[in-house]
């Protein structure tokens, strides 16, 4: 008995979904998942857990799980030895950096895997190869609202912790299907909300679980939040009731600010949104009379052709109404994955260094050429979208990318996918066979979070340990130990041994992470950046100024023009998101079989209306086309979406995945594609 006792074990992991970073612990008898534990110390979660942290791990046990590299044959791949792949990889990067330069190179790092990784991603590329071609799959997703935080007040994360969002008198989410993406996130709000009197304003293409519990809710013309956001800050500022005293102390450009206003009038904004502007009024008397506002937001803001432009418009509300800089208010972009925060945080991207210092800023750069010992690159390089733009035009002729199924994520994926079939050399780093596996010349089998160490940041810019739950199986290695061996081949020998050094070598090249060390994150400890060398960290921000030379946050002018609208050859706009049993792409979630088995592959969310006019219904199947692509699916007909709105969740794969529809159009600060602006025609194939 006492044998079997030893063989179950307890460790402490974050984790692998949703970035609100739920910890726990796993118990476990050799590579079998007993049970997940929440503990009461988990800073983020306390004693909750959603379905996927609780259920969403048989894929960590999975036949399909690629024990060994594989090195392209013609059609099929090779198994090979980790040696005969890292030199075949290595050799290959030489050659084309030697016959077509360092930026025929790009790195795509993935917000699945360790703060340490994403370092060593930025490393490889930059001091190794050369070139600042890096980014990871935020682009996909949250790279907008970085950017409109940036542009306001700095600092491009969430502006207090999650337990912020609950002291809150009135919390407004935009474009975020709260409940479903980032659940125990979710409950904190519902509980404040039925037990202390908060409120809760939802603005929604969907009417979803959270919009059915909000105090009011409203559905804006898809892509028309700007103009609500920029009408109601207006209106305030014309009442006299935005909060003087903050913006005297703490807002610069108010005057030019002012002035971009002039054109958002509530009849502008009636017209636009379709809102009323009398509720409008209401929404900014009660935001003005609101002691406390968090604005929480998402994808539906984020993925659109003004994704930053709009998440700056929420930031510009908050400071003319002064909230920020205490605790129940501020900004709150949702982070999809569980590392979209850190991801970015160090470094895979191709403007920034670990800790947002830019690549042009000559101090920082020659702190990394001493530490390094290389020269480094200053131009920013390209990111995700002008990589596969350039691949097209011939200038570049490599991707090396783990942890990201680009071949179904990215949108437009038939174009994507040309892109891959012209590369000279594509490798993919992966748990699984994917979709993007296909077009791989190298595949390198990578283990999942539980079997490994190392660092995730959660939305709240909250930095926490994972412990390694289980032996990795025999064959695949850590994404970190991966490029370390690369980097050897490619002569640099890093000589790490543990996550924990590569910690430690960020904390001391990057001042937001300077008092960052594994022991001041030991167990269900936590810091949330910026971290002070005394380890002193930030849960709130801005509570002495704002990151600038004077401490002082801008207003950022905004103007809009209507870039997209449904025409009458495609008539109808397609939304997509979420479901709460899957996540994203679905390539971890449908191989948990208990999961698998409650949800529907995929649907198309009809309204009544609709399937009224277009006599189909329910169980029916339609193809939707797009000037991208076509794409099937089963009909469910629902009053969650109205009119000429359909909706489609992320999870669908092969014929009903959404990005056969979405084009290459994108953000026009972020280059973030535009997912949620789809025009489509409907044909029907079955009619019920
Ligand atoms: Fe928590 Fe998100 Fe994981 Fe669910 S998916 S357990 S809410 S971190």
């Amino acid at each position: 008995a006492a044998m079997r006792e030893e063989r179950i074990k307890k460790t402490k992991t974050v984790c692998t979904y949703c970035g609100v970073g739920c910890s726990f612990d796993v118990w476990t008898k050799d590579r079998k998942i007993l049970k997940v534990e929440p503990n009461a110390e988990s800073p983020a979660n306390g004693i909750s857990t959603c379905i996927k942290g609780k259920f969403g791990w048989d894929y960590v046990n999975s036949d399909e799980r690629l024990t060994k590299p594989l090195i392209r044959e013609g059609d099929s791949f090779k198994e090979v030895e980790w040696e005969e792949a890292i030199a075949y990889v290595a050799k290959r990067f030489k050659e084309i950096k030697e016959e077509k330069g360092a930026d025929h190179l790009g790195f795509i790092a993935s917000s699945k895997a360790t703060n340490e990784e994403s370092y060593l991603m930025q490393k490889l590329s930059r001091q190794v190869i050369g070139t600042n071609n890096v980014d990871n799959c935020s682009r996909y997703c949250q790279a907008p609202a970085t950017k409109g935080l940036f542009r306001t007040v700095g600092y491009g994360g969430d502006s207090g912790s999650i337990s912020d969002i609950a002291k809150a008198e009135l919390v407004i989410t935009i474009g975020s299907n709260t409940a479903e993406s980032h659940p125990v996130l979710a409950s904190r709000i519902k509980r404040a909300h039925k037990l202390f009197g908060q409120k809760l304003f939802v603005f929604d293409l969907r009417k979803h679980e959270m919009a059915g519990r909000a105090d009011r809710f409203y559905q804006p013309e898809s892509g028309t939040d700007l103009v609500w956001l920029s009408a109601v800050t207006k209106y305030i500022l014309d009442q006299g009731w935005e909060d003087q005293a903050f913006l005297d102390e703490w807002v610069n450009q108010l005057d030019e600010y002012k002035e971009s206003l002039k054109g958002f009038t509530m009849d502008y904004a009636e017209k636009m949104t379709g809102i009323p502007q009398q509720d409008l009024k209401e929404v900014a008397e009660e935001i003005a009379n609101s002691g406390k506002v968090a604005i929480c937001w998402a994808m539906g803001v984020t993925q659109h052709m003004r994704g930053s432009d709009t998440s700056t418009a929420i930031s510009n509300l908050l400071l003319v109404t002064g909230n920020y800089g205490k605790p129940g208010v501020g900004a709150y972009p949702l982070r999809g994955h569980n590392n979209v925060q850190g991801c970015s945080d160090f470094g895979s991207m191709p403007n920034f260094f670990p800790g947002y210092e830019n690549t042009t800023d000559d101090e920082v750069r020659e702190r990394y050429e001493q530490a390094w010992g290389v020269d480094l690159p200053a131009e920013p390089g390209m990111d995700n979208h002008e990589m596969i733009e350039a691949v097209h035009s011939g200038d570049l002729s490599c991707i090396y990318v783990y942890g990201e199924d680009t071949g179904v994520v990215d949108s437009n994926v038939n174009y994507v996918r040309d892109a891959f079939e012209k590369l000279d050399f594509f490798v993919v780093q992966d748990l699984f066979l994917t979709k993007t596996t296909e077009y791989a010349d190298v595949v390198l089998p990578a283990v999942p979070s539980l079997e490994k160490e190392g660092t995730f940041t959660n939305t709240e810019r909250r930095i926490q340990r994972l412990y390694k739950v289980m032996d990795p199986l025999p064959g695949p290695k850590a994404d970190w130990e991966i490029m370390t061996l690369l980097a050897k081949e490619l002569g640099f020998d890093w000589g790490y041994s543990h996550p924990s050094e590569i910690m430690e070598e960020a904390a001391k090249l990057a001042p937001l992470f300077a008092g960052v060390t594994y022991e001041r994150l030991e167990g269900y400890k936590s810091l949330q950046w910026p971290v002070e060398e005394d380890g002193t960290d930030t849960p709130l921000l801005f509570l002495d100024g704002f990151p600038f030379e004077d401490k002082k946050a801008r207003l950022y002018p905004l103007e809009f023009e209507l870039e997209y609208r449904t025409t009458e050859k495609y008539d109808l706009h397609v939304n997509n998101g979420r479901l709460l049993e899957h996540f994203h792409e679905g390539n971890m979630t449908y191989k948990s079989e208990g999961i698998s088995r409650k949800t529907p592959d995929s649907f198309v969310e009809i309204s009544p209306e609709l399937a009224k006019e277009r006599g189909i219904k329910e169980g029916g199947e339609v193809r939707l086309i797009s000037d991208a692509g076509e794409a099937v699916g089963t009909v469910t007909v629902t009053d969650r979406v109205r009119g000429k709105e359909l909706y489609l969740p992320l999870n669908g794969r092969g014929k009903s995945a959404v990005n056969l529809l979405t084009d290459n159009r994108v953000d026009k600060d972020s280059n973030t594609p535009a997912y949620k602006e789809i025009a489509v025609k409907m044909e029907i194939v079955k009619k019920e």
